[in-house]
Protein backbone atom coordinates (compact mmCIF):
# COMPACT_ATOMS: atom_id res chain seq x y z
CA UNK A 1 0.00 0.00 0.00
CA UNK A 2 1.32 3.52 -1.10
CA UNK A 3 1.00 6.73 0.83
CA UNK A 4 0.25 10.22 -0.48
CA UNK A 5 0.19 13.39 0.42
CA UNK A 6 -1.85 15.65 -1.10
CA UNK A 7 -2.59 19.11 -1.24
CA UNK A 8 -4.73 21.23 -2.48
CA UNK A 9 -4.50 24.94 -3.00
CA UNK A 10 -6.70 27.84 -2.62
CA UNK A 11 -8.69 27.46 -5.81
CA UNK A 12 -9.09 23.78 -5.58
CA UNK A 13 -11.00 24.51 -1.98
CA UNK A 14 -12.71 27.90 -2.86
CA UNK A 15 -16.41 26.77 -2.13
CA UNK A 16 -17.93 24.11 -0.51
CA UNK A 17 -18.79 21.99 -3.59
CA UNK A 18 -15.32 22.14 -4.37
CA UNK A 19 -14.27 21.09 -1.32
CA UNK A 20 -17.13 18.46 -2.09
CA UNK A 21 -14.71 17.25 -5.70
CA UNK A 22 -11.37 17.38 -3.13
CA UNK A 23 -13.26 14.84 -0.84
CA UNK A 24 -14.48 12.63 -3.94
CA UNK A 25 -10.98 12.42 -4.90
CA UNK A 26 -9.16 11.51 -1.69
CA UNK A 27 -11.44 9.13 -1.70
CA UNK A 28 -10.52 7.69 -5.20
CA UNK A 29 -7.48 7.04 -4.30
CA UNK A 30 -8.58 5.65 -0.64
CA UNK A 31 -10.18 3.43 -3.23
CA UNK A 32 -7.41 2.22 -5.29
CA UNK A 33 -6.14 1.30 -2.07
CA UNK A 34 -3.38 4.16 -0.92
CA UNK A 35 -3.34 6.12 2.33
CA UNK A 36 -3.49 9.71 2.07
CA UNK A 37 -2.75 12.58 4.47
CA UNK A 38 -4.66 15.85 2.90
CA UNK A 39 -2.75 19.21 3.44
CA UNK A 40 -5.04 22.76 2.56
CA UNK A 41 -5.08 26.01 1.93
CA UNK A 42 -7.09 28.42 2.79
CA UNK A 43 -10.36 28.80 0.55
CA UNK A 44 -9.92 31.20 -2.47
CA UNK A 45 -8.44 34.28 -1.85
CA UNK A 46 -9.28 34.28 2.41
CA UNK A 47 -5.38 34.99 2.91
CA UNK A 48 -5.67 38.41 1.04
CA UNK A 49 -8.47 39.35 2.56
CA UNK A 50 -6.83 38.55 5.95
CA UNK A 51 -3.80 40.29 4.78
CA UNK A 52 -6.08 43.63 3.90
CA UNK A 53 -7.71 43.81 7.12
CA UNK A 54 -4.40 44.17 8.53
CA UNK A 55 -3.15 46.73 6.15
CA UNK A 56 -6.51 48.69 7.27
CA UNK A 57 -5.56 48.48 11.22
CA UNK A 58 -1.95 49.37 10.11
CA UNK A 59 -0.24 48.60 12.89
CA UNK A 60 3.74 48.84 12.14
CA UNK A 61 5.08 48.19 15.84
CA UNK A 62 6.77 45.86 17.60
CA UNK A 63 5.03 42.36 17.90
CA UNK A 64 2.80 43.01 14.49
CA UNK A 65 3.99 40.46 13.21
CA UNK A 66 3.21 37.70 15.64
CA UNK A 67 -0.53 38.89 15.71
CA UNK A 68 -0.14 38.54 11.34
CA UNK A 69 0.51 35.30 11.61
CA UNK A 70 -2.43 34.78 13.98
CA UNK A 71 -4.69 35.92 12.15
CA UNK A 72 -3.32 34.56 8.98
CA UNK A 73 -3.54 31.09 10.26
CA UNK A 74 -7.35 31.00 10.64
CA UNK A 75 -8.00 30.54 6.73
CA UNK A 76 -6.62 27.15 6.92
CA UNK A 77 -8.71 26.12 9.89
CA UNK A 78 -11.33 26.82 8.25
CA UNK A 79 -10.92 24.48 5.46
CA UNK A 80 -9.71 21.76 7.27
CA UNK A 81 -12.55 21.05 9.27
CA UNK A 82 -14.70 21.86 6.12
CA UNK A 83 -13.21 18.98 4.91
CA UNK A 84 -13.04 16.73 7.49
CA UNK A 85 -16.85 16.99 7.79
CA UNK A 86 -17.07 16.37 4.18
CA UNK A 87 -14.59 13.09 4.26
CA UNK A 88 -17.13 12.30 7.20
CA UNK A 89 -20.13 12.41 5.03
CA UNK A 90 -18.97 10.47 2.74
CA UNK A 91 -17.88 7.82 5.00
CA UNK A 92 -14.34 8.45 5.52
CA UNK A 93 -12.94 8.57 8.69
CA UNK A 94 -11.41 12.01 8.79
CA UNK A 95 -9.68 14.18 11.19
CA UNK A 96 -8.51 17.82 11.17
CA UNK A 97 -5.00 18.85 12.69
CA UNK A 98 -4.26 22.82 12.95
CA UNK A 99 -0.21 22.76 12.50
CA UNK A 100 0.70 22.61 15.95
CA UNK A 101 -1.34 19.28 16.16
CA UNK A 102 0.26 17.73 13.51
CA UNK A 103 3.12 18.12 15.17
CA UNK A 104 5.09 20.87 13.01
CA UNK A 105 7.72 23.19 14.50
CA UNK A 106 9.33 26.09 12.91
CA UNK A 107 11.98 29.10 13.74
CA UNK A 108 10.31 32.45 15.09
CA UNK A 109 10.51 34.14 11.79
CA UNK A 110 7.14 35.06 11.75
CA UNK A 111 4.96 35.51 8.27
CA UNK A 112 8.42 33.52 6.95
CA UNK A 113 9.03 30.83 9.43
CA UNK A 114 10.84 27.38 8.33
CA UNK A 115 10.18 24.24 9.73
CA UNK A 116 12.66 22.91 11.55
CA UNK A 117 10.93 19.56 13.11
CA UNK A 118 8.08 17.64 12.61
CA UNK A 119 6.71 15.20 15.16
CA UNK A 120 4.72 13.13 13.18
CA UNK A 121 4.00 10.25 15.82
CA UNK A 122 0.10 11.40 16.09
CA UNK A 123 -0.30 11.65 12.32
CA UNK A 124 1.23 7.81 11.61
CA UNK A 125 -1.46 6.32 14.97
CA UNK A 126 -4.14 8.30 12.79
CA UNK A 127 -3.13 6.79 9.52
CA UNK A 128 -2.67 2.96 11.50
CA UNK A 129 -5.99 3.14 12.61
CA UNK A 130 -7.30 4.25 9.16
CA UNK A 131 -8.40 8.02 9.54
CA UNK A 132 -7.54 10.59 7.02
CA UNK A 133 -5.57 13.38 8.82
CA UNK A 134 -6.75 16.79 6.83
CA UNK A 135 -3.84 19.30 8.04
CA UNK A 136 -3.80 23.04 7.39
CA UNK A 137 -1.06 24.01 5.64
CA UNK A 138 1.43 26.79 5.50
CA UNK A 139 1.28 26.92 9.55
CA UNK A 140 3.22 25.58 12.22
CA UNK A 141 4.34 26.74 15.94
CA UNK A 142 7.54 27.87 17.15
CA UNK A 143 9.20 26.17 20.52
CA UNK A 144 6.87 28.48 22.80
CA UNK A 145 3.78 27.72 20.98
CA UNK A 146 3.40 31.16 18.93
CA UNK A 147 1.64 30.65 15.59
CA UNK A 148 3.85 30.77 13.25
CA UNK A 149 3.47 30.86 8.86
CA UNK A 150 5.66 29.62 6.15
CA UNK A 151 5.53 32.57 4.09
CA UNK A 152 2.74 33.21 1.19
CA UNK A 153 2.07 29.53 -1.01
CA UNK A 154 4.01 28.22 1.75
CA UNK A 155 1.33 25.27 2.12
CA UNK A 156 3.01 23.94 -0.30
CA UNK A 157 6.11 23.47 1.83
CA UNK A 158 4.12 21.59 4.79
CA UNK A 159 2.81 19.27 2.03
CA UNK A 160 6.48 18.09 1.09
CA UNK A 161 7.80 18.45 4.53
CA UNK A 162 4.85 16.45 5.98
CA UNK A 163 5.99 14.01 3.17
CA UNK A 164 9.54 13.37 3.65
CA UNK A 165 9.06 12.76 7.56
CA UNK A 166 6.29 10.44 6.68
CA UNK A 167 8.14 8.96 3.86
CA UNK A 168 5.46 9.21 1.53
CA UNK A 169 5.35 7.60 -2.10
CA UNK A 170 4.37 10.80 -3.48
CA UNK A 171 3.83 14.20 -2.71
CA UNK A 172 1.09 15.32 -4.87
CA UNK A 173 0.34 19.24 -4.91
CA UNK A 174 -3.25 19.66 -7.09
CA UNK A 175 -3.88 23.23 -7.93
CA UNK A 176 -5.95 25.34 -10.54
CA UNK A 177 -3.33 24.54 -13.78
CA UNK A 178 -2.39 20.70 -15.14
CA UNK A 179 1.22 21.08 -13.80
CA UNK A 180 4.50 22.95 -14.28
CA UNK A 181 4.34 24.96 -17.60
CA UNK A 182 6.73 26.17 -20.15
CA UNK A 183 5.68 29.86 -18.49
CA UNK A 184 2.78 31.05 -16.61
CA UNK A 185 -0.13 29.75 -18.92
CA UNK A 186 -2.65 32.49 -17.65
CA UNK A 187 0.08 35.18 -19.65
CA UNK A 188 1.45 33.20 -22.66
CA UNK A 189 -1.44 30.98 -23.86
CA UNK A 190 0.81 28.68 -26.27
CA UNK A 191 2.62 27.75 -22.74
CA UNK A 192 2.64 23.90 -22.67
CA UNK A 193 2.63 21.58 -19.68
CA UNK A 194 6.24 19.62 -18.74
CA UNK A 195 5.98 16.20 -18.33
CA UNK A 196 9.04 16.23 -16.29
CA UNK A 197 11.02 19.12 -15.05
CA UNK A 198 14.75 18.46 -12.82
CA UNK A 199 14.34 19.88 -8.80
CA UNK A 200 17.19 22.05 -9.85
CA UNK A 201 15.54 24.04 -12.81
CA UNK A 202 12.09 23.92 -10.83
CA UNK A 203 13.83 25.61 -7.72
CA UNK A 204 15.15 28.07 -9.91
CA UNK A 205 11.44 29.07 -11.62
CA UNK A 206 10.17 29.15 -8.14
CA UNK A 207 12.49 31.04 -6.69
CA UNK A 208 12.55 33.70 -9.36
CA UNK A 209 8.94 34.14 -9.49
CA UNK A 210 6.72 31.30 -10.68
CA UNK A 211 4.23 30.63 -7.63
CA UNK A 212 3.06 27.11 -9.00
CA UNK A 213 5.45 25.77 -6.25
CA UNK A 214 6.27 27.43 -3.46
CA UNK A 215 10.38 27.62 -3.62
CA UNK A 216 11.03 26.31 0.61
CA UNK A 217 8.91 23.11 -1.13
CA UNK A 218 10.87 22.55 -3.96
CA UNK A 219 14.65 22.94 -1.84
CA UNK A 220 12.70 20.30 0.72
CA UNK A 221 11.71 17.85 -1.85
CA UNK A 222 14.93 17.95 -3.55
CA UNK A 223 16.71 17.56 -0.28
CA UNK A 224 14.76 14.62 1.25
CA UNK A 225 14.28 13.24 -2.44
CA UNK A 226 10.45 12.99 -2.03
CA UNK A 227 8.71 12.28 -5.12
CA UNK A 228 6.90 15.38 -6.18
CA UNK A 229 3.93 16.13 -8.47
CA UNK A 230 1.84 18.92 -9.87
CA UNK A 231 -0.99 18.42 -10.98
CA UNK A 232 -4.47 19.65 -11.38
CA UNK A 233 -7.69 19.29 -8.94
CA UNK A 234 -9.84 19.59 -12.32
CA UNK A 235 -8.98 16.92 -14.43
CA UNK A 236 -7.28 13.52 -14.83
CA UNK A 237 -4.12 14.25 -16.49
CA UNK A 238 -1.08 13.15 -15.41
CA UNK A 239 0.33 16.28 -14.26
CA UNK A 240 4.19 17.39 -14.07
CA UNK A 241 6.87 15.39 -12.02
CA UNK A 242 9.58 17.03 -10.48
CA UNK A 243 12.72 14.56 -10.52
CA UNK A 244 16.51 14.30 -10.72
CA UNK A 245 18.29 14.90 -13.66
CA UNK A 246 18.96 11.47 -15.30
CA UNK A 247 21.20 10.61 -18.29
CA UNK A 248 18.05 9.44 -19.92
CA UNK A 249 16.17 12.95 -19.91
CA UNK A 250 15.99 14.97 -23.33
CA UNK A 251 17.74 18.12 -21.95
CA UNK A 252 15.94 21.18 -23.67
CA UNK A 253 18.22 24.40 -23.54
CA UNK A 254 15.51 26.34 -21.96
CA UNK A 255 12.50 24.47 -20.01
CA UNK A 256 10.81 27.82 -18.74
CA UNK A 257 10.37 31.26 -18.34
CA UNK A 258 9.23 33.28 -15.51
CA UNK A 259 8.77 36.76 -14.24
CA UNK A 260 8.00 38.33 -11.46
CA UNK A 261 6.34 42.21 -11.18
CA UNK A 262 7.33 42.19 -7.50
CA UNK A 263 10.42 44.54 -7.82
CA UNK A 264 11.83 47.84 -7.97
CA UNK A 265 15.06 49.41 -8.81
CA UNK A 266 17.02 52.20 -7.08
CA UNK A 267 20.19 54.19 -8.61
CA UNK A 268 22.43 56.30 -6.82
CA UNK A 269 24.15 58.48 -9.48
CA UNK A 270 27.33 60.15 -9.14
CA UNK A 271 29.24 57.85 -6.34
CA UNK A 272 32.70 58.79 -5.44
CA UNK A 273 34.29 55.53 -6.80
CA UNK A 274 36.48 54.06 -3.67
CA UNK A 275 36.73 51.85 -1.67
CA UNK A 276 33.64 51.27 0.63
CA UNK A 277 30.85 53.10 -0.98
CA UNK A 278 29.41 49.67 -1.82
CA UNK A 279 28.98 48.58 2.11
CA UNK A 280 27.82 52.13 2.60
CA UNK A 281 24.96 52.04 0.51
CA UNK A 282 23.98 48.56 1.00
CA UNK A 283 24.80 48.53 4.84
CA UNK A 284 21.77 50.34 5.82
CA UNK A 285 19.84 48.65 3.43
CA UNK A 286 20.21 45.33 5.07
CA UNK A 287 19.94 47.09 8.87
CA UNK A 288 16.61 47.65 7.70
CA UNK A 289 15.88 43.91 6.89
CA UNK A 290 15.10 44.97 3.09
CA UNK A 291 16.32 42.36 0.99
CA UNK A 292 18.54 43.20 -2.35
CA UNK A 293 18.70 41.49 -5.80
CA UNK A 294 20.36 42.36 -8.38
CA UNK A 295 23.30 44.72 -8.13
CA UNK A 296 25.06 46.53 -10.40
CA UNK A 297 28.02 48.96 -10.53
CA UNK A 298 29.36 51.19 -13.17
CA UNK A 299 32.44 53.58 -13.00
CA UNK A 300 32.96 56.47 -15.16
CA UNK A 301 35.54 58.23 -17.29
CA UNK A 302 35.61 60.66 -14.39
CA UNK A 303 36.21 58.42 -11.56
CA UNK A 304 32.62 58.56 -10.25
CA UNK A 305 30.10 55.75 -10.65
CA UNK A 306 26.47 55.03 -10.59
CA UNK A 307 25.08 52.22 -8.28
CA UNK A 308 21.59 50.51 -8.96
CA UNK A 309 20.20 47.44 -7.61
CA UNK A 310 16.65 45.96 -6.86
CA UNK A 311 14.44 45.53 -4.31
CA UNK A 312 10.65 44.15 -3.29
CA UNK A 313 9.01 46.60 -4.94
CA UNK A 314 6.27 46.83 -1.43
CA UNK A 315 9.77 47.81 -0.27
CA UNK A 316 10.51 51.14 -2.71
CA UNK A 317 9.54 53.98 -0.35
CA UNK A 318 11.33 52.77 2.71
CA UNK A 319 14.45 51.57 0.76
CA UNK A 320 14.48 55.06 -1.11
CA UNK A 321 14.53 56.97 2.22
CA UNK A 322 17.20 54.98 3.36
CA UNK A 323 19.20 55.96 0.48
CA UNK A 324 18.35 59.60 0.01
CA UNK A 325 20.14 60.15 3.49
CA UNK A 326 22.84 57.90 2.70
CA UNK A 327 23.16 60.21 -0.55
CA UNK A 328 23.89 63.27 1.75
CA UNK A 329 26.09 61.59 3.94
CA UNK A 330 28.67 60.26 1.03
CA UNK A 331 27.97 63.17 -0.95
CA UNK A 332 26.47 61.22 -3.71
CA UNK A 333 24.53 63.87 -6.81
CA UNK A 334 21.24 62.33 -6.95
CA UNK A 335 18.83 59.58 -6.28
CA UNK A 336 16.51 57.93 -8.75
CA UNK A 337 14.43 55.08 -8.65
CA UNK A 338 11.50 53.46 -10.55
CA UNK A 339 8.79 50.81 -9.00
CA UNK A 340 7.61 49.96 -12.34
CA UNK A 341 10.10 47.27 -13.54
CA UNK A 342 9.59 43.65 -13.74
CA UNK A 343 12.21 40.57 -13.81
CA UNK A 344 12.26 38.01 -16.38
CA UNK A 345 14.34 34.90 -16.46
CA UNK A 346 14.56 32.07 -18.59
CA UNK A 347 15.84 29.00 -16.73
CA UNK A 348 17.17 25.86 -18.35
CA UNK A 349 20.42 22.95 -17.52
CA UNK A 350 21.05 22.66 -21.03
CA UNK A 351 22.36 25.94 -21.30
CA UNK A 352 25.65 24.86 -19.39
CA UNK A 353 26.37 22.91 -22.74
CA UNK A 354 24.91 25.89 -24.83
CA UNK A 355 26.94 29.13 -25.52
CA UNK A 356 24.47 32.08 -26.89
CA UNK A 357 21.10 31.85 -25.08
CA UNK A 358 21.83 35.15 -23.72
CA UNK A 359 22.86 37.11 -26.80
CA UNK A 360 19.88 34.91 -28.73
CA UNK A 361 17.31 36.08 -25.39
CA UNK A 362 18.87 39.89 -26.03
CA UNK A 363 18.49 39.88 -29.82
CA UNK A 364 14.58 38.44 -29.36
CA UNK A 365 13.96 41.15 -26.80
CA UNK A 366 16.01 44.09 -29.46
CA UNK A 367 13.77 42.76 -32.04
CA UNK A 368 10.53 43.90 -30.30
CA UNK A 369 12.46 47.33 -28.90
CA UNK A 370 12.77 46.09 -25.49
CA UNK A 371 14.92 47.87 -23.66
CA UNK A 372 17.44 45.95 -21.53
CA UNK A 373 17.91 47.47 -17.81
CA UNK A 374 19.74 45.03 -15.70
CA UNK A 375 21.09 41.69 -16.60
CA UNK A 376 21.96 38.95 -14.26
CA UNK A 377 23.06 35.26 -14.50
CA UNK A 378 24.19 32.09 -13.20
CA UNK A 379 25.02 28.79 -14.51
CA UNK A 380 21.25 27.27 -15.51
CA UNK A 381 19.53 30.83 -15.80
CA UNK A 382 19.81 34.64 -17.15
CA UNK A 383 17.57 36.93 -16.09
CA UNK A 384 16.74 40.48 -17.34
CA UNK A 385 15.09 43.88 -15.62
CA UNK A 386 12.93 45.10 -18.20
CA UNK A 387 9.75 47.97 -18.16
CA UNK A 388 6.57 46.19 -16.73
CA UNK A 389 4.59 47.36 -19.44
CA UNK A 390 6.13 45.14 -21.66
CA UNK A 391 6.43 41.91 -19.30
CA UNK A 392 3.79 40.18 -21.23
CA UNK A 393 5.49 41.40 -24.84
CA UNK A 394 8.73 39.62 -23.72
CA UNK A 395 7.53 36.72 -22.54
CA UNK A 396 5.39 35.90 -25.66
CA UNK A 397 8.16 36.27 -27.60
CA UNK A 398 10.69 34.77 -26.14
CA UNK A 399 8.45 31.71 -25.47
CA UNK A 400 7.88 31.29 -29.41
CA UNK A 401 11.97 32.35 -30.17
CA UNK A 402 12.69 29.97 -28.24
CA UNK A 403 10.45 26.93 -29.53
CA UNK A 404 8.96 26.37 -26.28
CA UNK A 405 5.76 25.46 -27.85
CA UNK A 406 7.77 22.43 -29.63
CA UNK A 407 6.51 18.88 -27.21
CA UNK A 408 9.14 17.39 -25.35
CA UNK A 409 10.25 14.25 -26.63
P1 LIG B 1 -2.59 27.22 -5.42
O1 LIG B 1 -3.60 28.14 -4.86
O2 LIG B 1 -3.18 25.92 -5.91
O3 LIG B 1 -1.40 27.01 -4.54
P2 LIG B 1 -1.09 29.10 -7.01
O4 LIG B 1 -1.91 30.26 -7.46
O5 LIG B 1 -0.19 29.28 -5.86
O6 LIG B 1 -2.10 27.89 -6.76
O7 LIG B 1 -0.23 28.52 -8.22
C1 LIG B 1 -0.86 28.17 -9.44
C2 LIG B 1 -0.71 29.32 -10.43
O8 LIG B 1 0.66 29.49 -10.74
C3 LIG B 1 -1.36 29.07 -11.77
O9 LIG B 1 -2.70 29.45 -11.75
C4 LIG B 1 -0.51 29.89 -12.73
O10 LIG B 1 -1.14 31.10 -13.09
C5 LIG B 1 0.75 30.24 -11.93
N1 LIG B 1 1.98 29.88 -12.63
C6 LIG B 1 3.05 30.71 -12.77
N2 LIG B 1 4.02 30.11 -13.47
C7 LIG B 1 3.58 28.88 -13.78
C8 LIG B 1 4.15 27.78 -14.50
N3 LIG B 1 5.38 27.83 -15.02
N4 LIG B 1 3.41 26.65 -14.62
C9 LIG B 1 2.17 26.58 -14.09
N5 LIG B 1 1.59 27.59 -13.42
C10 LIG B 1 2.27 28.73 -13.26
N1 LIG C 1 -3.05 30.45 2.16
C1 LIG C 1 -1.67 30.82 2.02
C2 LIG C 1 -1.49 31.79 0.88
O1 LIG C 1 -2.46 32.17 0.24
C3 LIG C 1 -0.77 29.62 1.86
C4 LIG C 1 -1.00 28.82 0.60
O2 LIG C 1 -2.07 28.88 0.00
O3 LIG C 1 -0.10 28.09 0.23
O4 LIG C 1 -0.40 32.23 0.63
MG1 LIG D 1 0.35 28.12 -4.21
Amino acid sequence: MSLFVQKFGGTSVATIPLIENVAKRVINAREQGHDVVVVVSAMGHETDRLVELAEEVDYQGLDGRREMDVLLSTGEQVTISLLAMMLMKHGVRARSFTGRQAGIVTDVEYTRARVLDIDSTRLKAELEQGVVPVVAGFQGTDEQGNITTLGRGGSDTTAVALAAVLKADECQIYTDVEGVFTTDPRVVEEARCLKRITFEEMLELASLGSKVLHSRAVEFASKYQVPLRVLSSFSDASGTLITNEDESMEQPIISGITFTRDEAKLTMLGVKDVPGIASAILGPISDANIEVDMIVQNVAADMSTDFTFTVRREDYTQAMGILENIAKSIDAREVTGDNKIAKLSMVGVGMRSHAGVASKMFRVLADESINIQMISTSEIKISVVIAEKYLELAARALHSAFDLVEEDK
